[in-house]
């Protein structure tokens, strides 16, 4: 019987297993269905992680040290996928396909994906002119003209945040109404650096071997298509949490999630199950950010080393 199963080895997930061993948890594993380092390993240049900046600097490179620090206070690695996490008594039970796994404590951080658009050119250019990440690449673009695709919250919200740093923000949205909260369209509306492009998708992304170079818009109303020349387009489509290992046998959530499919928890990490935590992209009202993910692993780590403590 495993003290602490941690699903998930990106930022969240190592940062659980390094706090959750370190404080002295003894049997304690870390599932990962790939290589440990979740998603930011994607991303070409990280600058906003505190304390390690390095022109040049890779997700990859970031996050190369990481599982070696886990390793060293005993965190095992399992190269699993897991498909459910279900509970039988006071424990919980991995189904990880031909075995299943027992624990005392679950930590899962599985983290979420932003959904893509499905315009051509868009997993071309993934990384090299396509972006979901504002916060992250919107300094590559200060001073140019960028696109954001999307009518939501984040969509809009981004753009205002993009339009302190490019020259123009164009917003493409496929209606004419938008989703976000009015207030922040208002903002928007009255933003002088920001042009709307509406009842609009994108019908191709462009470029070359350096990258994206731009963007061919079709109309939905019959206006004549439209080409952009933009080195940048940010993608706000939405985000698909990876909570299925959640999801039980006759489709119910283990613990609570909200309409996005988003773990609730309190600010301990904790979800309604006792001995149950979700840490990183995958909580509700996630930052999603390397050094928030990190944080949360932190706690939830700290948090099951506590439950295993008082049981005892
Ligand atoms: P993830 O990093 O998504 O890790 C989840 C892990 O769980 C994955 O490795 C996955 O393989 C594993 N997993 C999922 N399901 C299972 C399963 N069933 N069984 C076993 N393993 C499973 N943030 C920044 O702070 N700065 C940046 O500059 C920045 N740039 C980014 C650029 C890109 C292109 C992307 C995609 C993201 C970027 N982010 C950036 C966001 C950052 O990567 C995330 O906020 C962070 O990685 C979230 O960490 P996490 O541990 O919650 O989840
Ligand atoms: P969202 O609300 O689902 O909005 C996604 C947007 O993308 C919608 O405008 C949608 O258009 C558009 N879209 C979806 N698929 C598309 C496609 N294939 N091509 C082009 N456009 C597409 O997602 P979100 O903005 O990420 O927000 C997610 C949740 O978080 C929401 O509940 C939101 O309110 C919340 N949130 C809140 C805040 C805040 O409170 N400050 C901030 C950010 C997010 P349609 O409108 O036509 O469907």
């Amino acid at each position: 019987m495993l003290d602490c199963a941690i699903i998930g080895g990106g930022p969240a997930g190592l940062t659980a297993g390094l706090y959750a061993t370190r404080g002295g948890l003894k049997n304690v594993t870390m599932f990962e269905m790939g290589m440990p380092g979740g998603q930011i390993t994607q991303s070409s240049e990280i600058e906003n992680y505190p304390g390690v900046f390095r022109e040049g600097m890779t997700g990859m490179d970031l996050m190369e040290p990481w599982p070696h620090q886990c390793q060293h206070f005993g965190l095992k690695h399992e190269m699993k996928e897991v498909k459910r996490v279900s509970k039988s008594g006071e424990h919980f039970v991995l189904d990880i396909g031909s075995e299943q796994v027992e624990a005392k404590t679950v930590i899962v951080c599985t983290g979420s994906t932003p959904r893509r658009a499905g315009f051509e050119g868009e997993d071309e250019f993934f990384g090299k002119g396509v972006s979901t990440c504002a916060t992250c690449d919107g300094f590559f673009y200060k001073n140019k003209e960028v696109a954001v695709l999307g009518g939501g919250d984040t969509a809009l919200e981004e753009a205002l945040y993009l339009a302190n740093i490019c020259s123009k923000v164009y917003v493409i949205h496929r209606r004419e109404e938008f989703r976000a909260a009015p207030p922040t369209v208002e903002r928007v509306m009255k933003n002088d650096k920001i042009e709307l492009i509406l009842n609009a998708s994108i019908d191709r992304a462009f470029g070359d071997a350096m990258g994206l170079t731009g963007l061919d818009i079709v109309f939905k109303d019959g206006t004549a298509p439209r080409t952009l020349d933009v080195p940048g387009v940010f993608v706000f489509v939405g985000n698909n949490v990876k909570n299925q290992v959640l999801i039980q046998e006759d489709g119910s959530f283990l613990c609570g999630t909200n309409e996005q499919g988003e773990v609730i928890v309190d600010l301990k990490m904790h979800t309604n199950v006792p001995g149950l935590y979700a840490a990183g992209d995958m909580r509700i009202e996630a930052a999603k950010q390397v050094v928030c993910a990190a944080s949360d692993g932190a706690i939830a780590g700290m948090q099951a080393l506590e439950h295993i403590l008082e049981q005892a």
